[in-house]
């Protein structure tokens, strides 16, 4: 199947494709030529949502009561379908959000991944025995799963997010209420069709779309939600801990980054930078784990500018369906007048605009903005210190690595950081000193594999890990079993 523009897309509750009972919609835009409507979304009210949520309680006992080979086996038959529409969906998102249609190839590719490995996660174990001081009893421990788990996604990433939650959560014997960011609802429906496709029983997934303040606080609000992961924002994540932890709902929340990167006097300056502008740039910044500070040690600072002001002019702004072009639009208006904003705050506050920052010639009716360099950046400044979530990268100088372990940990995030090195001492204490969920040597801030747990420490995190076989931790709970003869 080929790309549509102007697909109308309706929600799945209870395995069918139903509109909302508002009988209203919202286009969906692409952000490289806002003229373009990529298709057109429900916007829901509480009563689809409490539809939704009411097929998702209903199906919960069969689901559990499956085997988790059996579960698996439809999660692997959800990854065959999706790869069977991989370049159809790449395209629908690169058009819906803007990242290149490699990187978006890329992501889809990742999540066809993601779901083969919590296939095979069906067959593994779920417990332990615990010697009990009673010769004659039997203890262990087992995973019930949590029963209905509400996942609220970016846009940032609106394959790979999530099917990260759906697929841990459904393996473990838990259903499923999605509510993607509307900006990307209609890539995320097409990655639902690829479970309805798969044979799952109505009711396992669905998915609703609309407002965050009306269909993500229901899914906060709903006595029928027993678990709520969430990704996005730092300002929705600290509303839904609250909201859920005040109704005993169990919560994950993965939230924003101000992710540096570390240059020591040492470093392979050539991979420095290019680590720098592919973690801080790709995507148009628009990753949790970007980079963002880059903080330099002054005996390098020099040249390591140079050679990156170099690479960074060379980087072609564009639509991202172009092969040509290396960097795609900003998601939204929203974001492309937040990055100008804090480009305008960095140059009144006395950084040094070295390139970029403002729309291009010829953006035309798209949402772009030149990748923006700061020199003279100080660590107080608001571009050091606020997520931007865009092209944006503000260089630090600073004289000892102390300095620039001390300078990247002075932040109320903790996601990622990396340091470029050759020295396995400078090495080990940027490992033990970074307070970061993700530390990485001589490999860019942004990515980590996906069966490795992921999260972040501080304000970026509820401290709980995703991916790989750490995903289990939140999509279940732990019974304690005693049995005597
Ligand atoms: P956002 O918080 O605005 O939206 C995320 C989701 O929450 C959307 O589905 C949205 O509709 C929903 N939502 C909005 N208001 C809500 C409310 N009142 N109640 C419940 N749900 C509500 O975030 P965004 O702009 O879509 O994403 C960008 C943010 O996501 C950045 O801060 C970025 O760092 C973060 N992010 C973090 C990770 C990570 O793993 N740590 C990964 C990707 C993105």
């Amino acid at each position: 199947m080929a790309f549509q523009a102007g697909e109308t897309v309706f929600n799945y509750i209870n395995g069918e494709w139903t509109p909302s009972v508002t009988g209203q919609t919202d286009p969906s835009l692409n952000p490289s030529d806002k003229s373009q409507i990529v298709g057109y979304i429900q916007r829901s009210s509480k009563e689809d949502l409490n539809r939704a949520i009411d097929a998702a309680q209903q199906a919960q006992l069969a689901w559990r009561k499956l085997s988790g080979a059996a579960r698996g086996d439809l999660l692997y038959k959800a990854a065959n379908a999706l790869e069977r529409r991989l370049d159809e969906i790449a395209e629908t998102m690169t058009r819906e959000m803007g990242k290149t249609f490699p990187e978006a190839k890329g992501e889809t590719a990742r999540g066809v991944a993601i779901l083969r490995y919590y296939a095979g996660e069906g067959m593994r174990k779920v417990g332990d025995v615990i010697p009990s001081t009673d010769s004659e009893a039997l203890m262990f421990t087992t995973r019930v799963p949590l029963g209905v788990v509400g996942v609220i996604t970016p846009w940032n990433f609106p394959v790979a997010i999530p099917i990260w939650k759906i697929a841990p959560a459904l393996v473990y014997g838990n259903t499923v209420l999605l509510k993607p960011a509307s900006e990307t609802a209609v890539t995320a429906a097409k990655v639902v069709e690829c479970f309805h496709e798969a044979g799952l029983p109505a009711g396992v997934i669905n998915m609703v779309t609309g407002k965050g303040s009306e269909i993500g606080q229901g899914i906060i609000d709903h006595k029928g939600i027993n678990g709520i992961t969430f990704t996005g924002s730092n300002e929705t994540g600290k509303r839904i801990g609250m909201g859920a932890l005040a109704r005993g709902a169990k919560y994950q929340l993965e939230m924003g980054g101000k992710n540096p990167v570390i240059v020591a006097a040492d470093a392979d300056l050539d991979l420095a930078v290019e680590a720098t502008i592919s973690g801080g740039l790709r995507s148009t910044g628009q990753k949790c784990t970007a980079t963002s500070r880059v903080i330099v040690q002054s005996a390098v600072y020099k040249p390591f500018k140079q050679k990156l002001l170099e690479r960074v002019k060379q980087l072609k702004v564009g639509d991202g369906m172009d092969p040509s072009t290396w960097m795609g639009p900003c998601a939204s208006e929203s974001q492309q007048q937040t990055v100008l904003s804090y480009v305008e705050k960095g140059i009144s506050e006395g950084a040094t605009l070295l390139y970029g920052g403002k729309v291009p010639d010829g953006a035309g009716d798209g949402y772009f903005v030149e990748p923006a360099v700061f020199d003279n950046v100080k660590p107080d400044m608001a571009i050091a210190k606020e997520e931007i979530f865009g092209p944006v990268l503000a260089l630090i100088k600073v004289e000892t690595l102390e300095e620039a372990v001390r300078t990247a940990n002075d932040t109320e995030f903790g996601l990622s950081a990396s340091i470029f090195t050759r020295n396995i001492g400078s090495m080990l204490s940027f490992i033990n000193d970074m307070e970061a969920g993700l530390v990485r040597v001589n490999a860019e801030s942004a990515g980590v594999e996906l069966q490795a747990p992921f999260g972040g420490m501080k304000q970026s995190s509820s401290h709980s890990r995703e991916q790989g076989q750490a995903a289990i931790e939140f999509f279940t709970s732990i019974k304690t079993v005693f049995v005597k003869q």
